[in-house]
């Protein structure tokens, strides 16, 4: 009798079970069918040096392992390891960090966990980078060349004052890093730098794009700071916030052929001063933005 209940409950508990496996698995194949764009959020984080909390000074970005260089590279650490923390929290799986300071900036010794990092040369620009990211950082950003409150403003070189005109719009290197990004189809999310690069993101990509602001220009060489402390809370909020304002960015395109012009110093030594030089022309491909 018990012999026969047993085998009877086990035919059952057996059909139960199988049934609950299949529909498991369809459960599973669904989840993973809908959720596999959502739930893998890799972020690619571009920074620079010039727009991190204390730096305003040349001095402290152009000669490489100078005193003030070291220092500032590790405010930069301390400011993009409230960055990493802030995405990881906010739902990151994966977050690649490029060192895009044309020195580098990166300090091994005082990276966060949760992140790789990218650094040294020679190497391509944008190592890495491809359309498997969700949204990309520009951290450390500065303002375009000729803002007058933009701290260390800058677009490429800051000695031969580089200018670019895409499309008849003056453009600084937060579109130009923004457009091979966009080529991937992969949105920016978020800047931080001074006031000056904040506005200039609102500008180009719009007020979902989150921008912190971690200190304000005056003029080139002089800026209001922000102590480090408020100013890495700040950037850890923003973060967070960037993480959710995903779905809301749009990738930056900018309409093919891009017609550009560029200007820049003939700093010659032989010259007896720097000529204005101006190019124009067309890039084809936006993933060449910066070959011209
Ligand atoms: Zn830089």
């Amino acid at each position: 009798m018990i012999k026969n209940f047993n085998t009877d409950k086990t035919g059952i508990r057996f059909f139960g079970l199988s049934l609950a496996r299949t529909l498991a698995a369809i459960f599973f194949a669904l989840f993973t069918c809908f959720s596999s764009a959502s739930a893998q959020k890799k972020i690619y984080v571009l920074t620079d040096l010039e727009g991190v909390s204390g730096v305003y000074k040349f001095a402290q970005t152009r000669e490489k392992d100078s005193p003030l260089n070291i220092q500032a590279c590790e405010y930069f650490m301390g400011d993009l390891a409230a960055v990493v923390r802030g995405l990881r929290d906010g739902g990151a799986t994966e977050i690649i960090v490029l060192d895009g300071h044309g020195s580098q900036a990166v300090i091994p010794h005082l990276m966060e966990p949760g992140a790789k990092y990218i650094t040294g040369k020679p190497r391509p620009r944008t190592f890495g980078l491809d359309e498997s990211f969700a949204g990309e950082v520009q951290f450390g950003a500065h303002a375009m060349m000729g803002t007058p409150d933009g701290v260390l403003n800058h677009t490429q070189s800051s000695r031969s004052e580089n200018r670019y005109w895409y499309n008849g719009v003056e453009s600084g290197e937060l579109v130009q890093a923004a457009v091979v990004a966009g080529y991937y189809g992969v949105p920016t999310i978020m800047v931080t730098g001074d006031v000056a690069v904040c506005r200039e993101a609102t500008k180009f990509f719009g007020p979902n794009c989150i921008t912190v602001a971690v200190k304000e220009g005056i003029s080139r060489e002089a800026a209001v700071l922000y102590p480090f402390e408020e100013t890495r809370k700040a950037l850890y909020k923003g973060a967070r916030k960037a993480m959710t304002a995903i779905p809301k960015c749009k990738p930056y395109i900018l309409e093919l052929p891009i017609k550009v012009r560029m200007e820049y110093l003939n700093l010659d030594p032989t010259l007896p001063k720097p000529v204005l030089v101006t190019k124009e022309g067309y890039i084809q491909d936006a993933l060449h933005i910066l070959d011209f």
